[in-house]
């Protein structure tokens, strides 16, 4: 391919002095950037814009500002100040400065903005309307004969706008684009289907970049390439900026920095005396000096010698002295954990106001580091600050409007349909009037409803919902529901409500129509938080997202309403909310969490790179999704090695930005995958610091990490009430607890692992299940139990006693029609293989057979069979003086009174029953049957055996709790041991300590409980 020549640089119309100026490092490139925007005059400095990368730069760096000029009266040398032609800088060695007048700092879009307002008869296009008409042109485009291999797609016109603009910011026009392209494809496309695609897709593209210039030009808009025209058109000495300050590099260094056209702006632009580029040694080393010396052949190059600041000490474990010196954490969230620590011991809040001593949290990517920050530095008590510019999308309201057009999308999917349900700030709307009050939802119902709607095997579908929905209030209003599914009850309305107002959203109807009903349901089911700060925050978000559908709607309206389904459109919304940038700023604090972009323009004591993993330092560029790197090159494109070059002296910058320490942080976890850390940090200029040793080990690690879980109305005691802050003095040791009710299964619990206990019994959290395919334990669990309670009830109402020998047959027969009907409550799917379970099959006997042979063989004499024993009250626990009264809850399945005065409990188990001799219930079930049963039938029933029916033993499956020698001594260690755990509980103590590691392996509160520590004690 033959490249194209470079495009040519018309010489500047206006007289005036571009210069770059070498910096060595940050603080001077601070100190430059301040010299050259506010030293001229008060009123130069307003006419001055400085471009930074990001609005959070631009904020750092008006701190910076007034900083050097208010507070630290730093005065620059006399040479800096004549290069730069600072002949008023403000601070005066005798005068105090009480005020600066501060430059424009803006970001590059920013620039366009100013120049924009000094064109106020030019009507710029609103960047949605925009993706609306090229959407529109390219549809059209596609009908017309140009077909694109591809459908375009709201995230694919928003590719192509970005490829439109590049090429215009790399001043390539589409003639270009076509011409350069199409040649390097033309001869392979007859062989190689591939380029004959790229082909196709250029010649598309070219054609809907013509038709939108066309239908901009007819709508009379402009964009930033029209606007840039006719700036450039204007005449005269006067414009709208007297100077510019560049702070950022160019494209080919950072993707917020300057293009081609960009600098043929400032270069042309009337009015403009001076434009001044300031970069660091390194960035110029980089690429950057050889690249600007292309676009601006005639700037002078000045050397700028500030005032040096200290080099910093680099932080190091103190107890690995030979290690390289960075800091290893093992997810994000104890990185920032180690930092809060670190801040701690270093400076204290004492300092929180000196600007001097900040401290820097530096980052790559706001989230998660901005939510950690809040959770963690707040937990330790350390004021922090931030200006990031976050996405809308991350915002509480946008999250909630993300699972509105979810669900919408989804024909009513159980996931998303209770993710909708749980959310604080969504309420579905009630049917009908106002007056149709709607059962409240609690997190408990979420919970229960998830479960009945995983039994029942529910993934979607509105119509198989609402059929659920009829057949569970059928079963409430006969009775026959279990608490669960009345639990879940209220949900499913809720959830069909929801349903109902969406399902329009699902069938094509014009944009602007769905948007209006799409807008409708937000306001009817928004919940505006109560607390000041949240609902302050709502509403701004509120306020931005129905902004940004207004738009959307005016626009659909202006330029084409095509018909479509919420599956088109929320992608559309999802982009716009991911596009629009909101700054929720925190602060003012001692520790700045800041991007590494911003941080560069920062004056800082303490820094911390943190996150330093392969895939962040360097960020991983964008890709263009139309046409590959080499057919790009010719078009101007930086190349990933300019980039890379760049981003790693970037990095090398910050290493010497704090004044005082530097620490270097990574991590090996993220989501359960193991990440690797930086390549930086095998090649470390920072090796030659002097060492800050810190002591960072041997600090108790927290045991529990948790996230506030969704829902209102739940009185169960959330997460919310045990922050981190409530960990670090060991693993949930959280005080003393009133005593309660305690369930023996729970108790059990405890025994196994009391952290679990904790998780579960304490803070209600929602255990970890998962997906399984056929029916789930718990829900198989239920099956048999049901049919069992079934069967013993229908049996002793037909008159049926012990089941010997000859009753095999008639138990069988009425087992196989329980289980049948039984089986009806299942879905169909799963009742074949349910069915061989109970009932057996060619080649196993089922349950019902194994349980009666089991009965079968004992020949004791059942005098009752008592079902469903409930065994809730107060028991006395423990010997002598250490005895006391517990209030305990339980359920046994089965109690047999036997001839011979003994009695037998039963629990049914579709597992195998290992822990049989360890567990406390069956145990305990025993004797608070034997208190309970005292003098029934006239008999004071002693304990004589009890066990489960474990389904899941090959063999012989009754499993014994004791044998008959040792029954005395194994019911009064029980009570013993389960006034121990009642003790440990009400102590408030937690820790993590699985009494046996395979408990780990089938626990759902792994996640929360950093088991990985286990061991560690
Ligand atoms: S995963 Fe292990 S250590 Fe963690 S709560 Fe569960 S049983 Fe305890």
């Amino acid at each position: 391919m033959t490249s194209a020549p470079p495009p040519q640089t018309p010489a500047a119309i206006t007289p005036r002095r571009t210069r770059l100026v070498r910096v060595p490092d940050l603080g001077r490139f601070q100190q430059a950037i301040a010299v050259a925007s506010v030293g001229a005059s008060p009123f130069q400095a307003r006419r001055t814009a400085v471009v930074v990368p990001t609005a959070g730069a631009a904020d750092v760096l008006r701190h910076t500002i007034e900083d050097l000029c208010l507070v630290e009266r730093w005065a620059p040398g006399e040479a800096d100040l004549a290069t730069l032609g600072a002949h008023d800088w403000p601070v005066q060695p005798d005068t105090a400065t009480v005020s600066v007048a501060l430059p424009q700092l803006v970001t590059r879009t920013g620039l366009y903005g100013l120049v924009g307002e000094a064109l106020a008869d030019v009507a710029r296009i609103d960047p949605i309307a925009r993706e609306v008409l090229a959407g529109a042109v390219a549809r059209e485009v596609a009908a017309g004969g140009a077909a694109p291999p591809f459908v375009p797609r709201p995230a694919l016109v928003a590719a192509m706008l970005d490829l439109y603009d590049a090429l215009r910011r790399n001043r390539r026009s589409i003639d270009d684009f076509e011409r350069l392209v199409g040649t390097a494809l033309e001869s392979g496309a007859a062989i190689d289907r591939g380029a004959a695609r790229l082909l196709e897709e250029t010649r598309f593209l070219a054609a809907a970049f013509r038709g939108y210039e066309a239908a901009l030009d007819a709508a009379g808009l402009v964009d930033e390439h029209g606007l840039r025209a006719r700036a450039l058109a204007l005449e005269g000495a006067s414009g709208p900026l007297a100077s510019v300050v560049v702070a950022v590099p160019d494209v080919a260094a950072a993707s917020h920095g300057l293009w081609p056209a960009d600098y043929d702006l400032l270069t042309r632009l009337a009015g403009l005396e001076s434009l001044t580029v300031v970069a660091t040694e390194a960035t110029l080393d980089a690429g950057y000096l050889s690249r600007l010396l292309d676009t601006l052949p005639d700037i002078e190059i000045v050397a700028f010698a500030g005032s040096p600041s200290s080099t910093p000490r680099i932080v190091r474990p103190a107890a690995r002295p030979a290690d390289a010196p960075v800091l290893v954490s093992r997810d994000r969230e104890e990185e920032v954990t180690a930092f809060a620590r670190r801040v701690r011991a270093q400076s204290g809040e004492a300092a929180a106001d000196a600007p001097s001593h900040a401290v820097a949290l530096v980052h790559q990517r706001p989230l998660p580091y901005l939510y950690l920050a809040r959770q963690v530095l707040g937990a330790y008590g350390i004021s922090w600050q931030a200006v990031d510019a976050l996405p809308l999308a991350a915002e509480p309201w946008a999250a909630a409007v993300d699972l509105v057009l979810t669900f919408a999308a989804s024909d009513a999917s159980r996931a998303a349909g209770l993710a909708l349900l749980a959310s604080p700030l969504l309420v579905p709307p009630p049917r009908g009037d106002a007056g149709d009050a709607a059962p409240p939802v609690t997190a408990g119902g979420i919970e229960a409803c998830d479960r009945e709607l995983a039994d029942a095997l529910f993934v979607g579908g509105r119509a198989r919902l609402a059929e659920l929905d009829a057949r569970w209030r059928d079963d409430a209003g006969a009775g026959r529901a279990r608490v669960q599914r009345r639990r879940a009850l209220p949900v499913m309305d809720a959830l069909l409500r929801a349903a109902d107002a969406l399902e329009p959203l699902a069938t094509p109807d014009s944009a602007s129509v769905q948007l209006d009903r799409l807008e409708a349901f937000l306001i009817a089911a928004e919940r505006i938080p109560v607390a000041v700060r949240a609902r302050e925050r709502h509403l701004r978000a509120r306020g931005a997202v129905l902004g940004l559908l207004r738009r959307a709607r005016e626009a659909y309206r202006r330029f084409g309403d095509p018909a479509i389904a919420i599956d088109e459109l929320a992608p559309l919304l999802r982009r716009l909310m991911e596009a629009q940038t909101f700054s929720p700023r925190v602060g003012p604090g001692l520790v700045h969490v800041v991007d590494a972009a911003a941080a560069a323009f920062g004056r800082f004591a303490d820094v911390t790179l943190a996150g330093l993993i392969e895939s962040e330092w360097p960020a991983s560029g964008g890709r263009n999704v139309f046409l590959p790197a080499n057919l790009l090159r010719d078009l101007g494109w930086p190349s990933d090695a300019d980039r890379r070059a760049a981003a790693r002296a970037a990095f090398d910058d910050l290493l010497r930005l704090p004044s005082r320490t530097l620490a270097l942080s990574t991590f090996t976890l993220e989501d359960d995958a193991i990440v690797r850390p930086s390549a930086y940090l095998e090649d470390l200029d920072a090796l030659a610091f002097e060492a800050a040793d810190v002591a960072i080990d041997g600090v108790p690690r927290l045991a529990l990490a948790v996230t506030p879980l969704p829902g209102v109305g739940d009185d169960r005691v959330g997460p919310r009430e045990w922050p981190l802050a409530a960990a670090p003095a060991g693993p949930a040791d959280v005080g003393p607890r009133p005593p309660g009710a305690y369930s023996v299964t729970a108790l059990d619990r405890y025994r196994q692992c009391p952290f679990k206990y904790f998780a579960d019994d304490v803070l209600g959290l929602e255990e970890d299940v998962d997906e399984e395919a056929g029916l789930s334990a718990r829900a198989r669990g239920t099956l048999v139990h049901d049919a069992f309670q079934a069967f013993f009830t229908e049996w002793a109402a037909r008159g049926g006693g012990a089941i010997d020998e000859a009753a095999l047959p008639a138990a069988r027969a009425l087992f196989t029609e329980i289980a049948e009907r039984a089986l009806l409550a299942i879905p169909p799917s799963e009742r074949p293989l349910e069915r061989a379970r109970l009932i057996g099959s060619a080649v196993g006997a089922g349950y019902g057979e194994r349980a009666f042979r089991f009965e079968a063989g004992r020949a004791d004499g059942l005098v009752e069979r008592l079902l469903e024993v409930s065994l809730d009250g107060d028991y006395t626990l423990g010997d002598g003086e250490t005895a006391r009264t517990v209030r305990l809850r339980g359920k046994a399945d089965r109690v047999d009174l036997l001839s011979d005065g003994t009695l037998r409990v039963i629990d049914y188990k579709t597992g195998k029953a290992s822990a049989a001799r360890t567990s406390l219930q069956v145990k305990l079930y025993a004797r608070f049957a034997a208190e309970r049963l005292r003098g029934r039938r006239g008999v004071d029933w002693s304990v004589g055996e009890s066990g489960y029916l474990a389904f899941g033993r090959p063999d012989d499956i009754y499993q014994a709790a004791f044998d008959a020698g040792s029954r005395d001594e194994a019911l009064a260690a029980a009570a013993t041991d389960a006034l121990a755990v009642v003790d440990a509980v009400e102590q408030g103590a937690f820790p993590v300590a699985p009494e046996d590691l395979h408990v780990c392996t089938f626990c759902g509160f792994a996640a929360v409980c950093r088991k990985d520590y286990v061991g560690d004690e």
